[in-house]
């Protein structure tokens, strides 16, 4: 298949787009042109998007836009995992760095680069074998991809809210959702999947396979670029979800949900938030849950919250995929910072006023704060920590603070709101206790090794010298 290679025409609109990123994004336009595209086009059944393309735009865009300023030389639309090892051998024949990127959604942007982009977003095919059930689940699918593929069959995988980001992702970090309690992490679900190593080598893992294992919670990019997962399904049936706000008495409702959820059964899968106050508006209470029961089942477990005021919301029972709707989250690219933590011990009182004390000193001018807390236990620590690459099996709860700001946010007001983050994150840290989640990837934890893979360290460290001795696959917080 010919390169998309620009024309003269397509050039000079790339340039102009680019020159309004200064010096750096012309640089890079005249980088992009010396490489032999032309070479990478002819080995791949995909296409090569070069700056000023059209769609080149979009397809470079990351989530976190914060990273949005590094674009790759090139980007890669692999259909096969011989593609993708055609891209990565062609990369490292011309010493261009290169990631691989499925649904954008790291935290941290680590899906960007200056070099080659190996977007993986044309595999997104979906099968299931039904005597097995066993669903094979294509390296670029999103969660939204899976969302329509089951949405008329009655079964599940642990999964995310937000359609936009990537299984592979998802999966490769561990992979929490509302299922877990009751079934486990996206990575448990894994028993297969295909890889495409440094030296372009195309390899099926399974059974107890050492990579395998790695590929169970260690984090996307690596060790390789996956370009399929078999997951083991379960079957879903009819639940009840609610999404609840209070918007009054938030230390005391925070404080009844994460009390009474802390002894729910595993059937209930919830999330409980605290926004920060915007304008006239005071800490709102938000809980997202998903029961395997029914709405009056629910209603008597918050009873306590209810008993201390009546939230605003919905409850419903529906049928599984159709209840997702209330769960989901859009997830629109937007500018941010997220910064995690297990808390492997319950949340009382104490943490909870300084969770609060904390919101009502967001700076006033970010255009969004909160805490939140996602219950984790039941299925997620049957496992023992060294079961699977995901160390964190003895956590109630991940808890996570967002802050979000406008794009012309000037860097000393910037400065200010991140400096909030970090005093607020090294506020909770001590009542925590556990480690930080690797799919809520945080470029400023200085601890990063441990808190992402705790014991799990020294035998992940040996895994990717074996398969990866070059360090092809590397970002800031890759596994050394
Ligand atoms: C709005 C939003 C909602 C989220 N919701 C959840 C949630 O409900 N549950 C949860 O657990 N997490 C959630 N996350 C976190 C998410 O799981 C991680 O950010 C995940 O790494 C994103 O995967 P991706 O494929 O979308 O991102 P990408 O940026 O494409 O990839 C993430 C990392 O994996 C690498 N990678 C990408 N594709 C592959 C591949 N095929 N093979 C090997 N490596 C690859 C990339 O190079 C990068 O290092 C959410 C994030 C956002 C922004």
């Amino acid at each position: 298949m010919p390169a998309h290679m620009l024309d003269r025409r397509e050039f000079l609109k790339g340039v102009a787009g680019a020159a309004a990123l200064g010096a750096a994004g012309v640089e890079l336009l005249a980088a992009a042109r010396r490489l032999p595209w032309e070479a990478l086009a002819r080995r791949l059944s995909g296409s090569v998007v070069l700056p000023g393309a059209r769609g080149y735009g979009a397809l470079a865009l990351p989530n976190n836009l914060r990273y949005s300023a590094l674009r790759p030389a090139g980007i890669a639309m692999c259909k096969s995992a011989q593609d993708v090892s055609a891209a990565i051998l062609w990369a490292r024949e011309n010493g261009v760095p290169l990631v691989a990127r499925s649904g954008g959604h790291s935290y941290a942007g680590y899906s960007t680069t200056s070099g080659l982009m190996i977007d993986m977003g044309e595999m997104n095919g979906i099968t299931l074998d039904k005597s097995t059930g066993v669903a094979t689940i294509a390296g670029g699918a999103r969660n939204g991809d899976a969302y329509k593929y089951f949405g008329n069959r009655s079964v599940a995988i642990t999964h995310g809210r937000c359609p936009s980001v990537g299984i592979a992702g998802l999966a490769l970090g561990g992979g929490i959702g509302f299922n877990m309690r009751e079934h486990g992490l996206t990575c448990d679900h894994l028993v297969a999947s295909e890889i495409v190593l440094a030296d372009g080598t195309i390899r099926t893992l399974s059974g107890d396979d050492d990579l395998l294992w790695a590929c169970r919670g260690a984090g996307g990019g690596n060790f390789g670029i996956n370009t399929s997962f078999a997951f083991q399904t379960f079957d879903v049936g009819s639940i009840t979800v609610c999404d609840l706000v209070w918007d009054e008495q938030p230390e005391r409702i925070f404080a009844s949900l994460v009390e009474t959820l802390d002894r729910a059964p595993r059937t209930f899968g919830s999330k409980v938030s605290a926004k920060a106050p915007t304008g006239s508006s005071a800490i709102q209470v938000e809980l997202l849950g998903q029961f395997t029961g029914t709405p009056a089942g629910l209603r008597e477990l918050l009873g306590g919250a209810y008993a201390i005021a009546p939230p605003k919301g919905v409850v419903t029972m529906e049928r599984y995929w159709k209840a997702q709707e209330v769960l989901a989250e859009p997830g629109v690219p937007a500018y941010f910072q997220e910064r995690s933590r297990f808390f492997n011990q319950a949340i009382d009182h104490r943490a909870v006023a300084v969770i609060l004390d904390w919101l009502r000193k967001c700076p006033k001018t970010a255009t969004s704060a909160e805490f939140k807390v996602f219950q984790t236990g039941g299925r997620v620590n049957d496992k023992k920590p060294s079961e699977t690459a995901f160390v964190h099996r003895q956590s109630r709860w991940l808890g996570s603070i967002d802050l979000y700001w406008e794009r012309n946010t000037p860097s000393d007001m910037l400065r200010h709101y991140l400096a909030w983050l970090s005093g607020f994150y090294e506020a909770i840290v001590p009542f925590a206790k556990g480690g930080a989640y690797q799919n809520f990837i945080d470029p400023s934890l200085t601890d990063w090794k441990r808190a992402y893979h705790g014991s799990n360290l020294e035998r992940l460290e040996a895994i990717k010298r074996r398969v990866d001795p070059d360090g092809v696959f590397g970002f800031r917080e890759a596994i050394p």
